[in-house]
């Protein structure tokens, strides 16, 4: 059965993006058929896993707006059992035209479906919001996948993002769940411990065993158009999401 996951949180620069590509890139590793959709309008997921966006056929835009069927926008990256459909600037219009419609939460979920039985696992990078892109994100998903960056504001937030699921599980998506809460940016620091600690104590067994550590390579990668068990399999950031893969492998 296909899992999608929408990673998401609505605050910015907190490893989402990160995330989505290089769990994505370590399952498809371990040898599940892997489908990444970039939902944010910045593009750097596409980027980050090897594609020029200026080359791809079509967009994620082009899809969910109804111009290309899905299957028109989902190109082979170069590494082995990972596809995606890029997303480009234009999909900024996408959040204004979608908002004006009537069904608007449902247009991802709907152009997705026709792909969705080809793939284990479809991720969805969703952007810095909770507007109308993160909305259709959380609608065509089975999973959300938070990450929280490990600092002293890593809560602040959260309760709208949490209360956003609710309200799209209560409507929009009856089967919504929160897959996982994933700490990121981790420092061996008395306030990385803390964060950890409190993030545990709120979330319990809903937060991954696994904590992806600050890595300098995790930040280099992405302009080598590498995901980072390509990029460096031996750096701690590689050997991080090759574990949060294992790890949720065995939680599904
Ligand atoms: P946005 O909200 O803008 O989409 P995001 O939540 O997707 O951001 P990322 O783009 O994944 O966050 O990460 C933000 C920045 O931090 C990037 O420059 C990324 O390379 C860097 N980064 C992410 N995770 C790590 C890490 N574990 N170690 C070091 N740098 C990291
Ligand atoms: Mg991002």
């Amino acid at each position: 059965m296909t899992r999608i996951i929408a990673v998401a949180n609505q605050k910015g620069g907190v490893g989402k993006t990160t995330t989505a590509v290089n769990l994505a890139a370590c399952l498809a590793e371990l040898g599940s058929n892997v489908l990444l959709i970039d939902l944010d309008p910045q593009g750097n997921a596409s980027q980050a896993s090897g594609i020029n966006k200026s080359t791809v056929p079509a967009t994620i835009y082009q899809a969910l707006t109804g111009h290309v069927p899905i299957d028109n926008a989902i190109v082979q990256t170069p590494y082995k059992n990972l596809s995606l459909v890029a997303s480009t600037t234009d999909l900024v219009g996408a959040e204004i035209e979608l908002a004006q419609l009537e069904n608007r939460g449902f247009y991802l979920a709907n152009t997705l479906r026709p792909a969705v039985s080809r793939f284990d696992w479809i991720f969805i990078d969703s952007p810095p919001s909770l507007g109308v892109l993160t909305l259709n994100a959380m609608t065509a998903a089975h999973g959300i996948l938070a990450p929280l960056q490990c600092e002293y504001f890593a809560l602040e937030g959260l309760s709208e993002l949490l209360q956003t699921i609710i309200n799209v599980k209560n409507t929009l998506n009856s089967h919504l769940n929160v897959f996982g809460v994933l700490l990121t940016m981790y420092q061996h620091t008395v306030l990385s411990r803390d964060v950890e600690a409190d993030v545990r104590n709120h979330f319990m067994g809903k937060v991954f065993k696994t904590v992806i550590p600050r890595n300098v390579a995790l930040s280099e990668a992405p302009s080598f158009g590498m995901p980072i068990n390509h990029y460096s399999p031996k750096s701690t950031g590689a050997q991080a999401y090759g574990a949060l893969a294992k790890e949720v492998l065995i939680r599904d």
